[in-house]
């Protein structure tokens, strides 16, 4: 008998549309008339730390240059708690944008964060199938480099993340690293090549003004690291491309916008697995 491949259509594999809608009249009337109330510069080639309240707002800005960002996000009072690329990318797709939200990991599996505003949105797919705002790629790391290149590299976001984070807790790196975790690759434009299906990056269109903005549906603690492959339009995991900071801005909501809000409550799963 000849092998076929399946001609049957594909389908989507979670029905999505049970989900709470994004409701744009909210978010847009608590970011109306919104304050600053803080701001954190992440220096090329390294990383920041910064918190959220639940129901405050947060971007994260181009400025100078062309660079990309690698966003973790863990629950502030529970590091245990974090942003789950994987699972965001099921229930969305592999790149997000306005009105996206970002899931946390099992048990908790919540939105810990809805994108509000995105710059960027215009670009959607190109032509090679890439997009912005990916949540395929994990971060460089020092680990793939030695693995792939034989040599220390410190400035990787893995290691960026990874020391901002020790900073914010007061502990070692060996202690905290396992918190670090699989990012949104802010304003990176990647895809996956139509041949051969390789994860693949190109330079980013962002560009000084650009912004993406989150809403903190949880207290956040969030860790971004401005990659040392600077617009990923060439290489990364060294020094030879320019790199140039971010600037990420904490806001409060308008007055009064959130009444009737309530942060969303972890997984109301038993936990029991049939025990
Ligand atoms: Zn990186």
């Amino acid at each position: 008998m000849s092998k076929s491949k399946t001609p049957a259509k594909p389908i989507i594999c979670y029905s999505v549309e049970s989900l709470p809608t994004f409701d744009k009249v909210f978010y847009d009337n608590a970011r109306d008339g919104m304050e600053k109330i803080d701001e954190v510069l992440v220096q090329p080639r390294d990383g920041s730390t910064f918190n959220v309240p639940a129901g405050h707002f947060f971007r994260i800005n181009s400025i100078e240059g062309a660079q990309v960002g690698d966003l973790n996000l863990w629950n502030a009072n529970d590091l245990n708690e974090r942003f789950f690329s994987g699972k965001t990318r099921q229930l969305h797709a592999s790149h997000v944008t306005t009105g996206d939200r970002l899931w946390s990991n099992l048990p908790g599996l919540r939105p810990v964060a809805t994108i509000t505003h995105d710059t960027l949105e215009w670009y959607g797919w190109d032509e090679d199938g890439a997009g912005i705002h990916d949540v395929i790629g994990t971060r460089c790391d020092p680990y793939t480099n030695f693995m792939l290149n034989g040599i220390d590299y410190h400035h990787c976001c893995h290691s960026n993340l990874t020391r901002a984070l020790a900073t914010h807790t007061e502990k070692a790196t060996t202690e905290i690293e396992h918190h670090v975790h699989d990012v949104l690759n802010v304003f990176m434009c990647t895809g996956f090549t139509l041949d051969t299906h390789q994860y693949f990056m190109k330079a980013s269109p962002v560009r000084p003004g650009d912004f993406i903005e989150f809403f903190a549906e949880i207290d956040l603690l969030g860790a971004l690291s401005a990659c040392p492959g600077g617009d990923c339009g060439s290489s990364h995991s060294d020094d030879s491309t320019p790199c140039y900071p971010l600037l990420v801005e904490i806001f409060k909501p308008s007055e009064g916008s959130l009444d009737g809000w309530s942060s969303p409550s972890p997984s109301g799963y038993s936990r029991t697995h049939g025990v």
